[in-house]
């Protein structure tokens, strides 16, 4: 291990915790290979058997129509859009696309639904009410991993109800749990340029003690690669740190990087685009600063598939979903496939050289 920073590492592989300037010096450590060595170490700590998870699941984004505008998203319409290009889904649909799912998975055990819209205010809470108790009733072994932070504040808002009502009534219907989407890049002055009609860094976090209080279990996610500092970036590692020492309630960090293609920030960020191996040192760095979530998703979605099982030597021990039909990055041009056959993920796990093994949401074995 190089010498500048051997310190980290003893720390490291004594369990101890590491500070921010830990993680800047982390962040500039030149050889990726050595920090891959020690989120991989982490990881090992945490998971020693020799199996990497994966989950069968289905994107399905019920509606594009959202008024908010974030600047790095291509997948939304306005309200009052005229290109016919707006749409919500109805319910059969809906049911079609859980039935696919169905059909695609093993015909037994948990599936997961990510079920994920834009900000479309025609939709109050009784509407979601009615749609997850419906697939609650018709699909038992779909598994209602749904919404974003934002959602769910645009739905209280809407309904004229507290976050607390909100999530307790949504959880009351059939919602399992809730994905981290929304977070994007967890420090305001960022989230002013990105996403300013988002919710802010302090309503984010909120939200999710308050999901977290209530039994409802989240992930957590961020997405670089916009107009951050890597300072800025560990901010975020340590909000959510700090959040999982107070709650436990994330299952699993997922980070991806900004997505350009067709987005207004892609223009304004000509030829600003991260690369592989910012990826897998960002993960590295992620896995070593958040001691305390046990586990790490590779998001192949944006990667690829190859950079997706490299990442399982930095710090990954789970391949996330198959997801079949992804909206939302897929529309700002990511060249990469958006559904993964089970064997093809298989493949890769089992070259990778670990077993492959099938998960609940909240990573249960199946
Ligand atoms: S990222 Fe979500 S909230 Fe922002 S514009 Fe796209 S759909 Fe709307």
């Amino acid at each position: 291990m190089r010498s500048d920073i051997q310190d980290i590492a003893t720390r490291v592989l004594d369990g101890g915790r590491l500070t921010r300037e830990d993680g800047q010096r982390l962040f500039a450590h030149p050889d990726l290979a050595e920090l891959g060595a020690l989120a991989d170490h982490v990881r090992r700590a945490k998971h020693p058997e020799p199996v990497v998870t994966y989950v069968i699941g289905r994107n399905i984004n019920y509606t594009n129509v959202c008024w908010v505008q974030c600047s790095f998203c291509a997948f939304y319409r306005r309200p009052n859009d005229i290109t016919g290009e707006a749409y919500t889904l109805t319910r059969d649909e809906l049911d079609q696309k859980i039935e696919e799912l169905l059909a695609v998975g093993e015909p037994h055990g948990q599936v997961e639904l990510l079920l994920q819209g834009g900000l479309n205010p025609k939709l109050k809470i009784d509407w979601y009410e009615d749609l997850f108790a419906h697939i609650r009733a018709k699909y038992p072994r779909a598994w209602l991993h749904a919404l974003s932070v934002t959602e769910v504040l645009y739905i209280a808002k809407l309904s004229k109800l507290t976050v607390n009502e909100t999530l307790q009534r949504l959880a009351a219907a059939g919602l399992g749990s809730i994905p981290g989407a929304g977070a994007e890049l967890l420090d305001d002055e960022v989230r002013q340029v990105i996403a300013p009609h988002k919710e802010t860094t302090g309503e984010w976090l909120d939200v999710m003690r308050e999901a977290h209080q209530l039994s409802l279990r989240t992930s957590a996610t961020m997405m670089y690669g916009t107009v951050e500092t890597l300072d800025q970036r560990l901010s975020h590692l340590l909000r959510v740190r700090e959040l999982q020492d107070e709650t436990g309630g994330f299952t699993a960090f997922i980070p991806w990087n900004f997505q350009p293609d067709g987005t207004p920030l892609g223009e304004t960020l000509a030829n600003h685009r991260t690369s592989g191996f910012d990826y897998l040192r960002t993960l590295a760095v992620a896995r070593l600063m958040l001691d305390n979530v046990d586990n790490f998703q590779a998001s192949w979605v944006t990667q690829g598939a190859k950079i997706a099982q490299i990442s399982l030597q930095f710090g990954v021990n789970d391949f996330g979903s198959t997801m079949i039909e992804e909206n939302v990055v897929s529309a700002a041009g990511t060249d990469h496939t958006d559904e993964m056959p089970l064997a093809e993920m298989t493949r890769l796990i089992e070259d990778a050289g670990y077993q492959a093994q099938r998960r609940t949401t909240l990573y249960g074995l199946v």
